[in-house]
């Protein structure tokens, strides 16, 4: 049987990073880029003032104190946004407001609280100067930020709130980035039902579809719900005989070794298996391989397909392991693993049958070390359990018992202390 590492190889090795495409740059937030960003222009473009006050000649200042102010003539004023037309020669000074571009001849800006600004009268022609300042002072030089011309930003990186920020700086509305892979989601099961739907006895309803595409969503992939296939296979076929237009086909349940379990039939039938089971739990019965399918303009091809077991814990926790790395090398990412932490353990847990065990763990941080504990029963049915957990504690495959007070690794993830 594979490891999860050997599973997550195969899987990896039948996905690969999507083709950009265009879009605004809000839009982008969360995708990698496409293309290197160059500069068309200076950040800021010209000379600016950082402070209100008066744009003038530092050695105009030399010796200026509170006890001895230095008086210039005010020759104008400068708004920001609006073009300097005035000159500061020596002995003169311009009124001056934050952003607001330097006027030719003037080196410096001295702010409103070190000159005589509010004594100043609207019709006095001088204003005192308290402080020496020197060359450069509450200048923002053009091009301090970023030099026109310049790669601002490289290929490869994923846009942040930041790039957005510095992408807008430079004028772009649009971006090149990687596109959203399309996951396309089919439950499978008789007992299933839609939600919004009222509930026969016997039936559950079909919650898998909904937190794998939750997951998706929050993964930076663009989920599709296909519905719900029934336990025959005319029923799948009919489904899957549609133009998915998919980079990944999601099915859940029908895995297992049970008498309704057709989705490996189908995979064998219709694409290759390439494996369908791995060591872990939850999630033994896992299968991967291609399918053929069809794009919008119906071309014919063959798609990765991850058939994900059944039970609500195992679809997610199987999520977790092999649809986000696949969803993230989609979208160029190269980190594709959640942080781990190193956890002391608040309980025992059996390992009786040595596989790679990812319980649902509470993680939380205490004088400098994170502590973890279980959520509660682990059953593979108990999906509220997911809900607690802000971690997965993985015992490794060659420990037969994990005892109070030791220390494992866990797998975050999320970091959002009010989810504890
Ligand atoms: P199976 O893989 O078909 O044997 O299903 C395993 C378990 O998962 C059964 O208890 C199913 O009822 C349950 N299950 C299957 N599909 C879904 C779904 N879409 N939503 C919630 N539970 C499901
Ligand atoms: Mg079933």
């Amino acid at each position: 049987m594979l490891s999860v590492e050997q599973a997550l190889e195969r899987v990896l090795g039948y996905v690969d990073i999507l083709e950009g495409e265009e879009r605004p740059i809000l839009d982008s937030l969360g995708q990698v880029l496409a293309e290197d960003i160059y500069a068309g222009i200076d950040v800021p473009s010209q000379d600016n003032a950082v402070m209100d006050g008066y744009a003038v000649q530092s050695k105009d200042t030399e010796g200026a104190s509170q006890e001895s102010p230095r008086v210039l003539r005010v020759v104008g004023t400068v708004a920001a946004g609006a073009k300097a037309d005035c000159r500061v020669v020596s002995g003169a000074a311009v009124r001056i407001m934050t952003g607001a571009p330097i006027p030719e001849g003037a080196d410096s800006v001295i702010r409103f609280e070190d000159t005589d600004e509010v004594c100043r009268k609207r019709d006095d022609d001088g204003i005192g100067i308290l402080k020496e300042v020197k060359e450069g002072n509450f200048v923002r030089r053009a091009g301090e930020d970023i030099v026109k011309g310049s790669k601002t930003l490289v290929k490869g990186k994923v846009i942040r709130p930041s790039e957005v920020g510095v992408l807008a700086s430079l004028g772009y509305d649009r971006v090149k980035v990687i596109r959203c892979p399309k996951v396309t989601i089919l439950a499978t099961g008789d007992e299933l039902v839609e939600i919004g739907q009222p509930l026969p006895p016997g039936r559950i309803y079909n919650s898998n579809s909904y937190g794998i595409a939750a997951l998706v969503l929050s993964y930076g992939g663009t989920p599709k719900i296909l519905g719900i296939a029934r336990d025959n296979e005319a029923s799948l076929l009919e489904r899957l005989q549609q133009r998915l237009d998919a980079d990944i086909l999601v099915t859940s349940a029908g895995v297992s070794a049970g008498d309704y379990d057709m989705v490996k039939g189908i995979l064998a039938k219709k694409g290759d298996i390439v494996f369908s089971t791995v060591q872990m739990k939850p999630g033994k019965p896992l299968a991967f391989g291609t399918i053929e399918s069809w794009d919008k303009d119906g071309v014919a091809r063959k798609i990765p397909h991850l058939g994900l077991p059944g039970n609500p814990v195992s679809c997610m926790v199987t999520s977790e392991l092999f649809l986000r790395p696949a969803i993230l090398k989609m979208l160029g990412r190269k980190d594709l693993a959640r942080p781990t932490v190193e956890a002391v353990m608040e309980d025992a847990k059996d390992n009786p049958t040595r596989t790679r065990i990812f319980n649902r763990a509470i993680v939380s941080k205490r004088d400098g070390r994170y502590y973890a504990r279980l959520t509660g029963p682990q059953g593979t049915g108990i999906l509220t359990s997911m809900s607690k957990a802000n971690g997965l504690a993985i015992i490794p495959e060659d420990k037969e018992k994990v005892e109070k007070g030791e220390v494992l690794k866990v797998m975050m993830l999320d970091w959002d202390s009010d989810a504890l």
